[in-house]
């Protein structure tokens, strides 16, 4: 049993740690709840009992062992010291140490060799970037990936518990003049609309999301010269982001592999593509042409696995993929992937012990 702390606890990504320590009976032997003074004093309800949340200070780390971090960079950049020297182990969420060469960035299904029994500081990706490896990590099995083209549509909850508050309250003011929130202005119109991700547009044209995305994902995957083109979107949909994702590979599907009767090309690919996500841990292949059913954000709501289909050659190129996929990203996207991590750290930290 360990001593636990989350840091961000009042937030989105906070409410869903306690709910999977809870479902995956994650050994919590006691619970510190920071977030900011604003949130001092509440009570959040943890196995059935309530636990004040407290403001978090260099001290709140103390007796900690795992502290799950999310409360934006700044404060990770803030408090993972003062965690580390307390002996605590830091999972972080935010981007503030992802893209730092000593620390792990680690999807375990994918990387998790990434990190050892020794790591004390472990960044969780980009939410987007997972939800997009998830998805194309698999078929590395089936030759080399050379380009991924994707387009997310993204939900409110990636910008936290106030901006879904914002489309509730938009799309409420919509439908009915006798309800007016105050609008903020810092972004577009959210119900009954879309926009380009709101992070500040770099010298190149992108955004910060899908800067993250590209540089994250080619660490992951341990390819550095990996081609990514990305546009991130916000659509007015509550919970779990979705990606169209075009995967070029090196080779021509038609000279790819492939088991079974008519290798190379054809419907072969496209089974082998379904049989290699089916296989993949964390991977639901939602794929029914006649039915015209397949992913939706609705259905990977509160789903630990990333739902992935429209698995297709793409037409207009012979070494081309395109798929559709949608995942939970408060769940994979965040505090999931967060809680693997920490599962994994446990289990390699038992094993070393025992060896
Ligand atoms: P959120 O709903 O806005 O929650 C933010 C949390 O941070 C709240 O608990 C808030 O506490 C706390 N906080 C803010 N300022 C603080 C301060 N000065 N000191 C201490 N605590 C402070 O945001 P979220 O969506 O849960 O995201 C949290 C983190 O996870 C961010 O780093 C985000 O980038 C990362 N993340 C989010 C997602 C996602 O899908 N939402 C996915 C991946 C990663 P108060 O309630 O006291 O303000």
């Amino acid at each position: 049993m360990y001593s636990v702390a989350i840091l961000g606890a009042t937030g989105a990504v906070g409410g869903e740690f306690l709910r999977l320590f809870e479902q995956r009976r994650f050994p919590v032997s006691s619970l510190r709840l920071l977030a900011s003074e604003r949130s001092a004093g509440k009570r959040l309800v943890f196995q059935g009992k309530e636990v004040a949340v407290e403001a978090v200070g260099p001290r709140s780390f103390e007796g900690v062992e795992y502290a799950f971090f999310s409360a934006g960079a700044s404060r990770s950049r803030e408090f993972a010291p003062f965690a580390i020297d307390a002996g605590a182990t830091v999972i972080d969420n935010s981007s503030a140490f992802r893209m730092d060469a000593n620390v792990p960035l680690v999807i375990p299904e994918i990387n998790g060799q990434a990190m050892t029994a020794e790591s004390k500081l472990v960044a969780v990706p980009n939410c987007s970037a997972i939800v997009l490896l998830m998805a194309v990590a698999p078929l590395r099995s089936l030759g080399k990936i050379e380009r991924i083209i994707v387009s997310t549509y993204q939900s409110a909850s990636g910008g936290g518990a106030a901006m879904m508050q914002r489309l509730v309250d938009e799309t409420r003011d919509a439908l009915d003049p006798n309800t007016q929130h105050p609008t903020p202005t810092n972004l577009p119109p959210y119900a009954f609309n879309l926009f380009s991700h709101n992070t500040p547009i770099n010298e190149h044209g992108y955004n910060e999301e899908e800067w993250k995305v590209i540089h994250e994902s080619r660490k992951i995957l341990g390819m550095p010269e990996l081609k990514i083109n990305i546009t991130c979107i916000r659509v007015p949909v509550l919970r779990a982001h979705s990606e169209s994702i075009t995967v070029e590979f090196g080779t021509p599907l038609s000279t790819m592999p492939v088991r079974g009767e008519g290798a190379g090309g054809g419907e072969a690919i496209e089974d082998a593509v379904r049989r290699v996500l089916s296989e993949a841990r964390g991977v639901r292949v939602v794929d029914d042409r006649p039915g015209n059913n397949f992913p939706t954000p609705l259905e990977a709501s509160g789903q630990e696995d990333v739902l992935v289909g429209r698995i297709r050659r793409d037409v207009s190129h012979p070494s081309a993929i395109s798929l559709f996929a949608s995942g939970d990203q408060l769940l994979k996207g965040a505090a999931l992937n967060a809680v693997q991590i920490a599962e994994e750290l446990i289990k390699m930290r038992s094993a070393v012990s025992v060896g």
